[in-house]
C-alpha cells in the first residue's frame, strides 16, 4: 500500500487550530487551563498529525459560563430575529461548502475513513442537516388552546445551554446532528469532540466565528471523556446533554444528570441490528445492501448490519453471493479515491475486533471470508464474513463495531422476528422482500427506532433517528429533534366574560 503523507501540509490545512490554541470559547481560541495538550493520530499511518489543547473541568466551566451568558434574556442571540438565526445556519452551511475539500481531508486524516466517503457522505449529510434546521428556525411556534373560561397558548422556548458529546466514527456529522437543531431552537452549545478525532470540529469553530454567530453561542472543547466529558454531563448550568457513543458511557451520562441538576439527556448508543432476508427478495439487492450495512465505515457504525437472518431456502446462495460481492471492497490508503475500506480507529479498538473474530472461530461459526489483519503494524482488518452463526455466540450478541458480517439462517417468519428482537438493543433493522404487505406487517413487529425496507443506511435530515431499548433515548433529526431542544411554556389567561 502506498500512503500519501500529508503531515508536512497539516499546518496549512489547520490554519486556525494550529496557530491559536485549540479551545474555542466566546469566539476566541484559548490554551488549556492545565497547560496540557494531546496528540491526534492518522490511523492509516500511525503518524501524529498535530497536538491539540486538552480541555478539562476548568475549561468546561469557562465555556459553560460563556454559553450561559450568550443565552440570557436580552443577549444578542436571544434577541435575534428567528429568521436571522436561520440565515446564520445557512451561512455556516455555505462556509462548509466552500471548505468542503479541507473538511473532508481533515476528516479522513483523523478517522481513516475513505476520502470519497468523507467528501460525499459526511460533508453532504452535515451541510444538509444545517440547511434543514436553518429552514426550521422561523417556523418553531406553539398553539392556542381554547379551554372554557380560559385562553391558553403555548410558546416553544430554548432549553438553555446544551452539551454535546461526540463520538469518533462520524465526528463532523454527529456534531451537526446535535448543534443544528440546538441553534435552530435558539439554544447555545458546548461541545466535546472525541479525543481521537478533534480536527474537523476545530475548523468548524473558525467557521462559526466567520459566519458571525455571537460570542459564546458555540463553544468547542477538545478533551477526554472522564474529564471534559464528565464535567459537561455533571455541570449544574448545562440544561441538556446529547450524547452519541457506547452504552456504558450513556449510562454514566444519565447517572451524572441524575446526581447533578436532572438535565435533559438524549442518547444515541449501540446496536446489534437485524436484517431479515426473505426468499422472495431481490437477492442481489439484499446481498449488496446488507453488506454495505455491515462494512460501511469499516463496520464502525451504530447502525452496522451485524445480524443478517436469511430464509433457509436461499441461505447457501446468499452466503455464496456475499462472498463474491465482498471481493469488490478495496482496502488501502484512505486518501486514494479507489479505496473503499480504511483502517480501524485505534489499536485498542482493532484488538477488540480481532478478539471477537477469534471468538467467532472458536465458538464454531464458519469463516467464509477475511478474518485477518492487513499489513504489518497497521490497523486494517479484512472485511470478514461468518456463516452458520448461532444466537448464543459472542459475535451474535456483542456489538463488534468492526467489519464483521454474521449470517444466520431461519425457517419461519415468526422465528425470525423473535430472534431479531432478542437483543438489549433496538436501533435499526431492515427487511428484504418483494411483498410490501409482509414488509409492513414485519416492520410493525420489530422493536427498533428505524426499519429500512429493501435498503440500508438510508438516513436523511428529515427523518427521525434514535433507538428503542438500550440503544438510547430521544430522537435526532427531523421535526422530532426540535422537541428535544425546546421547552414548552403554557400561558393561561382567565377571561372575564364568556360570550
Ligand atoms: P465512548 O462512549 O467512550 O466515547 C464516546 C464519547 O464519549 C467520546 O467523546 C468520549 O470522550 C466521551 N466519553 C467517554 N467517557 C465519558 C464519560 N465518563 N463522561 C462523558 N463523556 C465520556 O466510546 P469509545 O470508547 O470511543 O468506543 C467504545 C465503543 O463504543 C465502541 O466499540 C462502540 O461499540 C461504541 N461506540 C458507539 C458509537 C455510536 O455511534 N453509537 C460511537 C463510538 C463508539
Amino acid at each position: 500500500m502506498m500512503y500519501l503523507d500529508l503531515q508536512p501540509y497539516i499546518v496549512l490545512l489547520l490554519p486556525v487550530a494550529s496557530t491559536s490554541g485549540g479551545i474555542f470559547i466566546d469566539n476566541e481560541w484559548h490554551t488549556s487551563s492545565s497547560g496540557r495538550t494531546f496528540p491526534t493520530f492518522n490511523p492509516a499511518t500511525g503518524h501524529k498529525i498535530c497536538d491539540v489543547e486538552e480541555a478539562d473541568k476548568e475549561d468546561v466551566d469557562r465555556a459553560v459560563k460563556a454559553a450561559k451568558a450568550a443565552e440570557q434574556r436580552g443577549s444578542p442571540w436571544r434577541r435575534m430575529d428567528a429568521s436571522s438565526r436561520g440565515r446564520l445556519l445557512h451561512k455556516l452551511a455555505d462556509l462548509m461548502e466552500r471548505d468542503r475539500l479541507l473538511l473532508a481531508t481533515l476528516e479522513t486524516l483523523d478517522t481513516g475513513k475513505p476520502f470519497l466517503q468523507s467528501f460525499f457522505i459526511d460533508l453532504d449529510g452535515s451541510i444538509k442537516t444545517l440547511r434543514y434546521y436553518a429552514g426550521w428556525a422561523d417556523k418553531i411556534h406553539g398553539r392556542s388552546l381554547p379551554v372554557g373560561d380560559f385562553m391558553c397558548f403555548t410558546k416553544h422556548e430554548p432549553v438553555g445551554v446544551c452539551g454535546a458529546i461526540i463520538p469518533w466514527n462520524f465526528p463532523l456529522l454527529m456534531f451537526m446532528w446535535k448543534m443544528a437543531p440546538a441553534l435552530s431552537c435558539g439554544n447555545t452549545v458546548v461541545i466535546k469532540p472525541a479525543e481521537q478525532t478533534p480536527l474537523t470540529a476545530l475548523h468548524v469553530g473558525a467557521l462559526i466565528k466567520e459566519a458571525g454567530f455571537p460570542p459564546g453561542v458555540v463553544n468547542i472543547l477538545p478533551g477526554f471523556g472522564p474529564t471534559a466529558g464528565a464535567a459537561i454531563a455533571s455541570h449544574m448550568d448545562v440544561d441538556k446533554v446529547a450524547f452519541t457513543g457506547s452504552t456504558e458511557v450513556g449510562q454514566l451520562i444519565k447517572e451524572a444528570s441524575a446526581k447533578s441538576n436532572l438535565k435533559r439527556v438524549t442518547l444515541e448508543l449501540g446496536g446489534k441490528n437485524p436484517c431479515i432476508v426473505f426468499a422472495d427478495c431481490d437477492l442481489q439487492l439484499a446481498v449488496e445492501e446488507t453488506q454495505k450495512g455491515a462494512f460501511y465505515n469499516q463496520g464502525q457504525c451504530c447502525t452496522a448490519a451485524s445480524r443478517v437472518f436469511v430464509e433457509e431456502s436461499i441461505y447457501e446462495e446468499f452466503v455464496h453471493r456475499s462472498v463474491e460481492n465482498v471481493k469488490k471492497i478495496v482496502i488501502g490508503d484512505p486518501m486514494d479515491p479507489q479505496t473503499s475500506h480504511g483502517p480501524q480507529i485505534s489499536q485498542q479498538h482493532f484488538d477488540k475486533i480481532m478478539d471477537l473474530i477469534e471468538s467467532g472461530k472458536e465458538e464454531g461459526a464458519r469463516l467464509e471470508y477475511g478474518g485477518a489483519a492487513v499489513g504489518e503494524n497497521r490497523l486494517f482488518i479484512q472485511p470478514t464474513i461468518f456463516s452458520g452463526v448461532k444466537d448464543q455466540m459472542r459475535i451474535a450478541k456483542e456489538e463488534i463495531f468492526g467489519p464483521v458480517q454474521c449470517i444466520f439462517s431461519f425457517k419461519r417468519q415468526q422465528e425470525a422476528i423473535e430472534r431479531a428482537n432478542r437483543s438489549q438493543y433496538g436501533l435499526v433493522s431492515a427487511i428484504f422482500t418483494r411483498s410490501m404487505d409482509r414488509a409492513l406487517s414485519v416492520s410493525a413487529a420489530l422493536e427498533t427506532g428505524t426499519v429500512w425496507i429493501n435498503c440500508y443506511n438510508a438516513l436523511h435530515a428529515q427523518t427521525p433517528f434514535g433507538g428503542y431499548k438500550m440503544s438510547g433515548n430521544g430522537r435526532e433529526l427531523g421535526e422530532y429533534a426540535l422537541a428535544e431542544y425546546s421547552e414548552v411554556k403554557a400561558v393561561t389567561i382567565k377571561l372575564s366574560e364568556t360570550l
